[in-house]
């Protein structure tokens, strides 16, 4: 990775946006988009770019990637100060429990908190058994004193948003990225990156790429964005989860160091069959390495666009996450390189006959 690539990728990953909450993720891309294109917004904070070499005669290709990251949102200020929450998105209940979290408050600070449970010296023996906690049973501790406090002190307040508080780190000497949100920061940065490596450069079709929101509620705003946008067909971007250390090798469909991973379905959607075949061998004439799964979960954008107004064939570019969903991820350098030229490869190929034939 190169340092424009490395510093894009720190900056949407530290950047705090929960579903509904994107506006400093919504920041650092209009930082990196500007001077590449025209961008565009709507009240969802959906954000839009036209590439500058656009023609407006041309069929329009569509990249998307989701802004938003799992989160919390707080529903309650409790008498002792700490704090109940919701969750925002699919979280593994198993992964919140004692992590420290950033809460926003009443001054639109990102103030730090702990998501903590009855410490194990105040279990009962059946509580120690018990296998999960439910996230019920988990509150957020900020450090305050009671409610008074919460509120006085820390300006808390309630329907503030809260996301896990780990840091980007990337290991150069083996090329490994940790950290947070990469569902699907890893996605939006991929796509940001092919489109300015692309900039100048005349293509089949006009291309028009949106960051979209609130994804990990499931796919809504691509409701929205469709409708703006009138693909003819679209690529959709995603740091999609890993499976290589939990499933037998010879089921391994999402390795890390394999490049990105092409589903041909996914509980939400199939993905274009004649997209993915023609994704797949062009993969093979360039040499670069993908994956492809037939997935027994997930589920993303593709499926509302493939199916909102008269429907446009798409696809999912996935960059393998382990442990997507949780407050901690690893990705590496390779597979987002190989997402980078897969995606790049596909806006030079695409044709408008090439779309005919989807
Ligand atoms: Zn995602």
């Amino acid at each position: 990775m190169d340092d424009r690539s490395l510093a894009l990728m720190q900056e949407l990953s530290d950047a705090p946006g929960a579903s509904g909450f994107e506006d400093a993720v919504v920041a650092v891309a209009r930082k990196y988009f500007s001077g590449a294109g025209r961008l565009e917004e709507d009240f969802l904070r959906n954000l839009y770019f036209y590439r500058k070499e656009n023609t407006g005669n041309k069929p329009i290709l569509m990249l998307d990637a989701h802004s938003d990251e799992v989160g919390f949102i707080i529903q309650h200020i409790k008498p002792n100060g700490t704090l109940a929450f919701l969750p925002l998105g699919g979280w593994n209940k198993n992964a919140p429990v004692s992590s420290r979290v950033m809460v926003r408050n009443a001054l639109g600070e990102y103030i730090p908190g702990v998501i903590a449970a009855k410490p194990v010296h105040y279990m009962s023996a059946a509580e120690k058994q018990s296998p999960a906690l439910e996230m019920d049973a988990m509150v957020i501790d900020i450090g305050a004193t009671d409610m008074e406090d919460a509120k006085t002190n820390f300006h808390i307040r309630i329907g503030e948003p809260v996301v896990p508080a780990d840091t980007f780190y990337y290991d150069r000497e083996r090329d490994l990225m940790f950290g947070k949100a990469f569902d699907c920061r890893i996605g939006c940065a991929a796509m940001i990156e092919a489109l300015l490596r692309l900039e100048g450069k005349e293509l089949p079709c006009d291309v028009v790429a949106v960051l979209s929101t609130q994804e990990e509620l499931g796919p809504r705003n691509s409701k929205v964005t469709v409708n703006r946008i009138r693909p003819d067909a679209a690529i959709v971007m995603e740091g999609c989860p890993a499976d290589d250390t939990f499933v037998e090798s010879w089921a391994v469909q999402t390795a890390l160091k394999k490049g990105p991973m092409f589903r041909h379905m996914d509980v939400s959607a199939i993905c274009a069959p004649r997209f993915q075949r023609y994704v797949l061998d062009l993969a093979e004439e360039k040499g670069i390495p993908v994956q492809e799964a037939v997935r027994r979960g997930g589920g993303n954008n593709a499926a509302s666009i493939q199916t909102a107004l008269c429907g446009a064939p798409a696809v999912v570019a996935g960059v393998p996450v382990r442990y997507a969903h949780s407050t901690t991820c690893i990705s590496s350098g390779f597979d987002f390189e190989a997402t980078v030229d897969m995606v790049m490869a596909l806006l030079e190929n695409i044709t408008p006959e090439v779309i005919k034939s989807f």
